[in-house]
């Protein structure tokens, strides 16, 4: 915990210390404001999430891209999938002068956009953090240079199976002994190109399938010398057959839920959409292509978003997967 609140902290200042002034009178703004004026929002969103591709090269059992049904019912944007442009990426970067932290991706695998590193580099030209999440299937040696080279902050490499057969049965599509190798050569290429970046993690979904190897990942991943761990709930669109079927843990119905993304983060999809966050992407608040962000960030469908959470009226909230888990080490 003091650790997260310690990294937490590291961040903002070496965002300060990269963007100046704005961004730390935006991040008190934001303070004050949840406490005296939740519902309206004065200050701007400080974590900006991009969906840069919709494209993925596997079929992950949990993934939404992987199910017809959830696509046209819930997400129907997935159904032609395609890479974001760079000049719309630094269009929505522009649109927010005060944000700190680009989260590139969203559903679909970012690494199938070749423009990643302009992208990343955009960021780090500009004093953003940059992170992503990738299945690490295409992390070459080239690619991961690339990456090194462009800035990024941080990469956030899944991995579901301490073994082979769990891995594979989970990830349907990649080759568990090449995702190890590519991640034990962005490890060794960093020392080798003597960078502290990127911060590289490794993130497991927890669910029966893979229940009992959770701590035998973080072991083999120890020895080869990531940086960090993170562990998420499985989750999906409400009422999710496959994630209640497999989840470990249930959402707690009386668990504090401590997320401010509603009022700090920001959800943007490959076609502008604007949604609060990552585990909402079908709610439409608005579009970024289409109006100024301002007129979105405290809209009717927003204003009522955070009523409804705040007051634990809100079905998305309290089933929320990442919040209403009191396990520790659960992102
Ligand atoms: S769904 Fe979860 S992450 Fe999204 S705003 Fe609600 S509690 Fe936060």
């Amino acid at each position: 915990m003091v650790k997260n609140i310690t990294k937490k902290y590291a961040e903002r200042n070496e965002v300060i210390r990269n963007r100046g002034i704005l961004v730390l009178v935006n991040s008190i703004l934001l303070k004050i404001q949840k406490i005296y004026f939740p519902f309206k929002v004065i200050g701007k969103p400080q974590s900006i999430q991009i969906e840069i591709s919709t494209k993925c090269n596997l079929k992950c059992v949990m993934c939404p891209l992987t199910s017809q049904e959830k696509k046209e019912k819930y997400l129907p944007h997935l159904l032609k999938p395609k890479n974001m442009g760079f000049e719309e990426f630094r269009k929505i970067l522009d649109s927010f002068p005060r944000a700190g932290i680009i989260r590139i991706n969203g559903i679909g695998e970012p690494l199938l956009n070749p423009e990643i590193e302009k992208m990343i580099a955009y960021c780090t030209e500009n004093g953003i953090l940059s992170v992503f999440n990738t299945n690490g299937t295409m992390l070459t040696e080239e690619k991961s240079r690339g990456l090194i080279e462009s800035g990024a902050s941080s990469v956030i490499i899944s991995f579901d199976g301490a073994n082979k057969k769990t891995f594979e049965s989970i990830r349907i599509g990649a080759n568990y002994d090449k995702v190890l190798e590519n991640i034990s050569s962005l490890v060794k290429l960093k020392k080798e190109l003597k960078s502290e970046l990127p911060k590289i993690s490794i993130a497991t979904v927890y669910m029966k399938q893979n229940r009992e190897e959770l701590e035998k990942i973080r072991e083999m991943f120890r020895k080869i010398g990531v940086n960090d761990f993170i562990t998420n709930n499985l989750n999906g669109p409400p009422n999710d057959e496959f994630s209640m079927k497999n989840r470990v843990i249930e959402p707690e119905k009386n668990a504090p839920i401590s997320c401010v993304q509603p009022w700090d983060e920001v959800y943007i999809n490959i076609n502008g959409q604007i949604s609060p966050c990552c585990y909402a992407p079908y709610l439409n608040f608005g579009n970024i292509f289409e109006q100024d962000f301002d007129s979105t960030w405290n809209n009717s469908k927003y204003e009522q978003f955070r009523k409804n959470k705040r007051s634990r009226k809100s079905d998305i909230c309290n089933n929320c997967p990442a919040y209403s888990v009191k396990k520790p080490g659960f992102f």
